[in-house]
């Protein structure tokens, strides 16, 4: 029997952190937040334990949070105070992202980042306006619709149009980054175009370039009561089978211009981490997205599972995977657990 190999010699405990490959810290964590103008309370979101969403008022305070925990980056999402079918509210001047953006941009050091999308201002909750086929319905009931042509959902054109404004006005804000979600063809194109024909040319694009058509976004629609009122979103987000179309549409978002590529979610997907890591020099991030923190939580809640260990493992196999940026609403607890705070 030859055990010359015997990779246990470091296993040993003084030697491990030297030959460690992969190693977290608070800085490569971004913390989303919520900011609801429909409230002047702190909120609660009951499927996303220790996640609020806080009024614009307390936006500030909810950053300040963050900051503590030595997390130095946000992704601000917005709840509007009215939805209509072409989301209006979302290029706002006054909106709820721009006015937050505004405060927590002269108020902190943060650095901001603002999801840029349709599916939280329009009241089908589809992310972009509807195809002309589907206009006129009334708002809120859209019955007929699911009779529709199931290919018949989101206007990928007039999006883009509507993509340009949102990202121009969160620019006007001071936002410091722009993440469009929304999965439309061209997007980054439209926007890159627009930002740099207001003058906004240093403002990066982090594409959510890879973004799944996946059932582990549930707890999030309770977060920013973005559940599509009709169909699902499978004509625009990416079919969970694929892996070779991910490289197609990623290189797709590269060429536009994105300087930052985003796969989400990120566990049940972290080959297509991996795939992107290999094929392109651009920064990665992947989302750990709601449902892949709600389970922990749940399971853990149960007793079953240790909840700060199996986040920690999970944002380091995202991180292994080859993801140098993670979204994860577990950015402030495994940023304390790191730094020995908690
Ligand atoms: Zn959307």
């Amino acid at each position: 029997m030859d055990l010359t190999h015997r990779p246990r010699r470091l296993r040993q405990d003084r030697v491990r952190g030297l030959v460690s490959e992969t190693s977290l810290e608070p800085a490569d964590f971004i913390a989303p937040v919520f900011v609801d103008a429909t409230t002047d309370e702190r909120r609660p979101i009951e499927t996303m334990p220790g996640h609020e969403r806080v009024p614009i008022d307390e936006s500030v305070a909810r950053v300040e949070e963050v900051l503590e925990t030595g997390v130095e980056a946000v992704m601000l999402f917005g709840i509007p105070e009215s939805k209509d079918p072409e989301g209006t509210r979302a290029w706002a001047d006054d909106g709820v992202v721009q006015e937050a953006t505004r405060r927590i941009t002269s108020e902190t050091d943060a650095y901001v980042i603002t999801d840029v999308c349709l599916c939280e201002y329009t009241d089908h909750g589809h992310c972009g306006p509807l195809e002309a086929e589907l206009r006129g319905e009334e708002a809120g009931a859209y019955d007929h619709a699911a009779d529709c042509d199931p290919a018949l959902t989101v206007d990928n054109d007039a999006t883009l149009e509507a993509l340009d404004r949102i990202a121009v006005s969160h620019a006007e804000a001071g936002t410091d980054m722009i993440a469009p979600s929304g999965m439309m063809d061209g997007m980054v194109t439209a926007i890159r175009e627009g930002l740099d024909h207001e003058g906004y040319e240093r403002v990066p694009i982090m594409s959510y370039a890879a973004k799944y058509e996946s059932a582990f976004y549930g707890p999030f629609r309770d977060a920013a009561d973005g559940a599509p009122a009709f169909g699902n979103r499978r004509h625009y987000q990416m079919d969970p089978a694929n892996a070779r179309e991910a490289m197609r549409e990623v290189r797709l978002d590269a060429e536009q211009g994105a300087d930052v590529l985003m796969v989400k979610p990120a566990l049940p997907y972290l080959d297509i981490v991996g795939d992107l890591r290999r094929e392109f020099d651009h920064p990665i991030a992947a989302y750990n997205v709601s449902g892949e923190y709600a389970m922990l939580h749940a399971a853990s809640e149960k007793g079953w599972l240790d909840l700060e260990a199996v986040a920690h493992e999970s944002l380091l196999s995202i991180k292994r995977a080859g993801a140098d940026l993670i979204l994860t609403y577990f950015a402030e607890d495994v940023a304390e657990h790191l730094s020995g705070r908690s």
